[in-house]
């Protein structure tokens, strides 16, 4: 980029710091932007409010949203009200145990766009569940939402396989991939 032009597009996008503890400077898009960082407590719109006063923002992207607070997800919807900047999050729907995350709760209810990034399961049918995995391989569907830096795996299931997966304990159902479940 040259001194003193600006870019087309000012991508204004927040990374999760529990997830990234480090500030990212490229998007998976091929987009570079500066990316900052937030938590439960970050300001969302007096934040966005500030860069947009110094360099007009063209569009916020949040990755990780599934971790926004509720309060967050209102305070997104000002963004694109009153300031008028599209806002773009990117996060999962459930947890391991099939409880929606907070974030995803209100975005749900109040984004005026949903699209399914589609992943698919083993079988062929659409992952729409996500397992989490012990240090043995084991699935298991309680305990803490969010656990950092932990032994765990997460795959992603259909809802068929991720309750066989949980009633078995095992991921048997995944491995006979082979021969069909009914
Ligand atoms: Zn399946």
């Amino acid at each position: 980029m040259q001194r003193n032009k600006r870019p087309a597009v000012t991508l204004y996008s927040l990374i999760n710091r529990n997830v990234l503890p480090s500030l990212c400077v490229s998007s998976r898009i091929g987009l570079s932007s500066p990316a900052l960082l937030y938590n439960a407590e970050t300001s969302l719109y007096s934040d966005i409010a500030a860069e947009h006063a110094v360099q007009p923002v063209h569009c916020v992207l949040v990755d990780e949203s599934q971790f926004l607070t509720r309060e967050q997800v209102k305070a997104l919807s000002d963004v694109v009200d009153d300031l008028d900047i599209p806002v773009l999050c990117y996060g999962l729907r459930t947890d391991f145990r099939g409880e929606l995350f907070v974030g995803s709760q209100y975005l749900l209810a109040w984004a005026d766009k949903l699209v399914e990034l589609k992943t698919i399961c083993h079988c062929g049918r659409k992952a729409s569940m996500v397992l989490r995995l012990d240090s043995e391989g084991k699935p298991f569907s309680e305990g803490e939402q969010v656990v950092i830096g932990g032994n765990e795996r997460y795959i992603s299931v259909c809802r068929k396989h991720y309750k066989q997966a949980i009633e078995q304990g095992s991921l048997q159902a995944i491995h006979g991939a082979q021969t069909p479940l009914n």
